[in-house]
């Protein structure tokens, strides 16, 4: 069996039933976001010629999660718990007699 690196060219054995091979092409991938639901056409997928297995591109979901995460490229940023903090600042003893 030869290893085809051509990505237009290329399938992976399929887990699910291990006979068939799965071959790259493209589905509407749907998910949701908060409320909203996202549908992103011509999504790479794999799919199983003999079961019909389906699976999303780890790679391209990867890429998604990343594009659609609210924080992505931005440093984490800490949640500010003011009302607390405010508070325990009061407790603080008084010098003014
Ligand atoms: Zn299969």
């Amino acid at each position: 069996m030869n290893v085809i690196k051509d990505h237009t060219n290329y399938t992976i054995p399929c887990n699910e039933c291990q006979a068939g091979q799965m071959h790259r092409t493209f589905l509407t991938y749907f998910t949701w976001l908060g409320d909203e639901l996202i549908t992103v056409p011509d999504f790479p997928a794999w799919v199983c010629d003999v079961c019909g297995k389906r699976e999303f591109d780890v790679h391209a979901l990867n890429q998604l999660s990343l594009l659609l995460s609210p924080t992505a490229g931005k440093p984490a940023a800490k949640t500010h718990r003011a009302s607390t903090r405010t508070k325990a600042k009061h407790t603080r003893p008084s010098k003014s007699e």
